[in-house]
């Protein structure tokens, strides 16, 4: 419809990629902060969603004089840890994400999260750029600071020029061997059937205008449709935040909660939704934001559940079914012999995941007992049920997920196994290397 194409709602885009590709310091960059640098060990932990204004997007793109008339009120941009955390931004039914960012270390080409990540944005067949960063670690380099690529290109020598050709072609033909066909990314020229490259640094700068300018480019051309107002409210639970003195593990047997919203907040534009500060009070909202919602009750919320709104002609008890319904297609993976191992996630995106992968021929581990948050000393009880039916089943796999000092002690000390691994294919492995051990 015609009128709806001037009042669309922000795309939402996830910066996805391997571990210290500079995720995250792209974010810093383009924000103008330091969340990275106040990282615990630099890493990740949490997912962070920033809202940028298209004001400011407006501002960092200048210097391209692209004149794009920027339809979209802004972008909210989320920042993942690792690979997992995409899973648990997957809203039940539609995709969460509207488009992606790769980000790729131009002297390392593509890394097994690399990999991962591509192929969940095949699965889920979500738009991405890739994001080429760290080319400022080209030898040589001469910095430009903020300056569109092109720009900065040309201010470099012969040699530096060569190197990152060098690396590019590379790393295109890592990409074809992945399936897909990637460019140099050419701001004049329609790229419909390759997926842009996009060189950047997040140190100094140089790239993060064009990165922008294609990102708002990209998914206002591309989704038009997906990106109009609805009136209905899609929400996903990114996060809950543990409430000190309660415990982090919340275990996934709980019914839906009903409550009603204390306060809408969001963090002032162009902060993290993880930073600490001040909250802007609302009284309504419009999408795509990243909010912080208060209410009682939930500290019983799951991350990676939906959240429904219940409106004065609902019923009731038809949302809360329908809510129910996303935990029951996790519960029914679980094997009614009562054998199996137990399989702790962060979050329930990532038990899903996990839950999805364990049911496949190939894998074939039945699951006795699911639960979402660290390991502690009942979680390893529960797993030591097995010992005297199926000693191997006696297993914790503990995915992207910290298993306290107590519970380990204990697991020690009964013979229950945990494995711990932020890769669903390494818990596998390891599984599978116990298993053969045990035969033997
Ligand atoms: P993430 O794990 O992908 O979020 O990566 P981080 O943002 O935490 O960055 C990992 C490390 O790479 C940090 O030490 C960053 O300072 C560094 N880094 C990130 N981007 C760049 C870049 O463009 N150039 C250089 N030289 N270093 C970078
Ligand atoms: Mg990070």
């Amino acid at each position: 419809p015609k009128e709806s194409e001037d009042n669309l709602r922000s795309p939402i885009c996830c910066i996805m990629g391997h571990v210290d590709t500079g995720k995250t310091k792209l974010l810093d960059c383009i924000r103008g902060t330091n969340v990275q640098g106040g990282e615990a060990g630099g890493i990740t932990q949490q997912i962070g969603a920033t809202y940028f204004p298209a004001e400011n997007i407006r501002e960092r793109t200048k210097e391209l004089k692209a004149d794009v008339k920027l339809k979209v009120p802004g972008l909210l941009v989320i920042d993942t840890p690792g690979h997992e955390s995409f899973t648990n931004l997957r809203s039940r039914g539609s995709g969460l994400c509207d488009i992606a960012v790769l980000v790729v270390d131009i002297m390392h080409g593509l890394e097994p999260q690399t990999i991962e990540s591509l192929n969940l944005l095949k699965m889920r067949n979500t738009k991405f750029i890739v994001a080429l960063n760290k080319v400022d670690r080209l030898y040589g380099w001469k910095t430009c600071h903020n300056a569109p690529i092109e720009k900065a290109m040309k201010q470099q020598s012969r040699d530096v020029k060569k190197q990152f050709e060098t690396q590019l072609v590379q790393i295109i033909t890592q990409f074809k061997e992945q399936g897909l066909n990637t460019e140099l990314n050419n701001m004049d020229k329609e790229m419909r059937e390759t997926y842009r490259i996009v060189p950047t640094s997040a140190i100094s700068g140089e790239g993060i205008p064009d990165l922008l300018l294609v990102l708002t480019k990209l998914t206002e051309k591309t989704m038009v449709e997906n990106l109009t107002y609805r009136n209905e409210v899609q929400c996903t639970v990114l996060e809950v935040k543990v409430i000190e003195g309660l415990g982090t593990t919340i275990d996934v047997v709980l019914g839906p909660i009903v409550t009603s919203i204390r306060a809408l907040l969001t963090p002032h534009p162009m902060n993290e939704l993880r930073v600490k500060g001040t909250y802007q009070n609302h009284r309504a909202i419009k999408g795509a934001q990243g909010i912080k919602i208060t209410a009682s009750g939930l500290e019983h919320a799951i991350a990676g559940a939906a959240l429904y709104v219940v409106g004065p002609h609902d019923d009731l008890e038809e949302v809360k079914e329908t809510a129910m319904g996303d935990m029951k297609s996790v519960l029914s993976r679980i094997d009614k012999s009562g054998e199996g191992v137990c399989v702790q996630a962060s979050t329930l995106g990532s038990l899903e995941t996990l839950l999805e992968f364990l049911k496949t021929p190939e894998v074939n581990i039945p699951v006795r007992g699911i639960s979402i948050g660290t390991v502690h000393k009942k979680d390893v009880m529960k797993a030591s049920v097995m010992l005297e039916k199926k000693k191997e089943f006696a297993t914790i796999l503990a995915f992207d997920v910290k298993v306290t000092p107590e519970a380990w002690k204990l697991a020690d000390d009964l013979g229950v196994k945990i494995f711990m691994a932020d890769i669903i294919y390494h818990l596998f492995d390891q599984f599978k290397g116990y298993i053969n051990n045990l035969k033997e």
